[in-house]
């Protein structure tokens, strides 16, 4: 199958592409007449391909149009908002917020629970060098939403659209099949695809937000740069010593990898904690006072400050000091963690992944499927839904203008936008997470340099948040 879809991988130019693709119904409509036929199938139904589903069948160009979701597992339903807050928690951007907002789903998610964040501090186990995000209007920087609740608001507002979207839940997509075109036909066969009670249906686009393993991807013959990360990510709910405002998102560098604390309540918050996989196997089956005091102990502990990087570092600052008189923000100290919600500990091995083209004739990825990223910058759904704006963009301008939903002209137009933004963030994001893995010197006093005159500079802030936000 995938041989032959490699087959017929080349690329054919935006113009080319138009006149190839302008009635491919016509060739293809009596020999798959037995199948349903889709406009979109959207293979994978996390956080990404929900969002991918519910953009369109809000969108007002694709009132006439046939969507399929396909999700491999169980439709997760929440009757009632549990108790306790889950351990799989997102930061979620600004921008993102917004997609949400666009089709509702936001609303769902401000009646269950979220926590915003107003402030964010970054700062290095290795020096006293910080940066401080803050916005001098208090405006709210991102959010922390529990993944399951973003699901659910998802679910909820698919539902109210089903008369255009179907959604199937605990169907696996196994085989996806695109008949080689005709060499004189002037048409672009339709993608089949086969479920894994062997049943087959049929699509103009096939969008693959079938995560980082994504079969849609493999499939489709593209190649994707991989690798494992030396780090697992430690998950947690934490419960804080004493209520708190709780409205600031802390990370510290630590040299075998970052920890982040994320509000969700006055007292309560959740804990990433990038680490060595056997450092990672140790904290999740440590006793609960000692996860405890762990994790107060990365975020307290100066024990791998050295006095020649301390001084170095007091030389810039107070060199920017006196080029720039202004209050330079101080570091402050994370809230203790006084005990763990029981069973809340999980970890996720990590690693990095970018396909080197995210769509091909009738095939589009989208979310984990085309990038996944180390989640020391919380961006790995961000760019997700950023993917889901842009593709629902390039779509609905392609449905209004009556043209061939898989046709390449617009799937390019989604590719550079969204390439452009993800490249920039994956290398940002491996680049700060190889400076960090490290306490030697020299490397120690330039992350030290970097991060004092990135934190002097506003300019330069204002643009890693604006970035950020998107
Ligand atoms: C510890 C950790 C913390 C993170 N924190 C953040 C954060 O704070 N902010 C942020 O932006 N990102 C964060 N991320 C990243 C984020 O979780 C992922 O980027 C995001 O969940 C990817 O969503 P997705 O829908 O693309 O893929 P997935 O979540 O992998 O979903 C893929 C879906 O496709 C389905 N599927 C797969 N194959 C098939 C098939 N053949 N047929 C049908 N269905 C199929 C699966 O069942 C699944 O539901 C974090 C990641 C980790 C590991």
């Amino acid at each position: 199958m995938a041989a032959r879809l490699a087959a017929c991988r080349g690329r054919a130019g935006p113009v080319a592409a138009l006149g190839r693709l302008r009635d491919p119904c016509r060739r293809w409509s009596g020999a798959q007449a037995a199948d349903t036929v889709y406009d979109v199938v959207v293979s994978g139904g996390g956080l990404v391909g929900a969002a991918m589903a519910c953009a369109l069948g809000y969108d007002s160009h694709f009132r006439d149009k046939k969507i399929l979701l396909l999700e491999g597992g169980p439709k997760k339903v929440m009757e009632k908002l549990p108790e306790t807050y889950s351990n799989r928690v997102s930061s979620i951007s600004p921008g993102s917020a917004t997609l949400l907002s666009s089709f509702g789903a936001w609303d769902h998610i401000s009646k269950m629970r979220h926590r915003a964040f107003r402030r964010m501090q970054v700062w290095d186990a290795c020096s006293e060098a910080l940066i401080m995000f803050d916005r001098d209007n208090l405006e709210d920087m991102g959010y922390i939403v529990e993944n399951d609740v973003i699901l659910h608001a998802l679910t909820t507002q698919l539902e109210a659209v089903s008369d255009r979207v179907t959604v199937l839940y605990r169907s696996k997509a196994v085989g996806y099949t695109r008949p080689a075109p005709f060499p004189m036909v002037d048409s672009s066969p339709w993608v089949q695809i086969t479920l894994s009670d062997g049943s087959t249906l049929q699509t103009k686009l096939l969008i693959g937000a079938d995560g980082h393993n994504s079969g849609v991807r493999q499939a489709a013959g593209i190649p994707n740069v991989s690798w494992n990360y030396d780090q697992s990510a430690v998950v947690a709910t934490l419960h804080l010593s004493e209520a708190a405002e709780n409205d600031v998102a802390w990370q510290r560098f630590l040299p075998s990898g970052p920890i982040a604390l994320l509000p969700l309540s006055d007292t309560l918050s959740s804990l990433v904690w990038s680490t060595s996989h056997e450092h990672a196997a140790e904290l999740v089956s440590m006793d609960e006072e000692q996860f405890v005091d762990a994790i107060n102990s990365a975020f307290w502990s100066d024990a791998n400050h050295t006095d020649f990087i301390d001084s170095a570092g007091t030389i810039l600052q107070q060199a920017i000091g006196l080029l720039k008189p202004t209050k330079v923000s101080a570091r402050q100290l994370p809230p203790s963690v006084a005990r763990v919600e029981a069973t809340s500990r999980v970890l996720f091995p990590l690693g990095l992944g970018h396909a080197a083209e995210y769509v091909r004739p009738r095939v589009a990825l989208i979310g984990d499927a085309a990038h996944r990223v180390h989640p020391l910058a919380g961006q790995g759904v961000n760019m997700g839904f950023g993917d889901v704006s842009s593709l629902a963009h390039h779509l609905s301008m392609a449905a209004f203008d009556g043209k061939d939903l898989g046709g390449m002209s617009h799937l390019t137009g989604y590719e550079t936008d969204r390439q452009r933004h993800n490249t920039a963030l994956l290398a940002a994001t491996d680049l700060l997470k190889r400076l960090y893995s490290t306490s030697a010197a020299p490397l120690v006093l330039l992350r030290t340099w970097g991060l004092q005159a990135t934190n002097a500079v506003s300019p330069l802030k204002e643009q890693i948040m604006a970035f950020a936000s998107q």
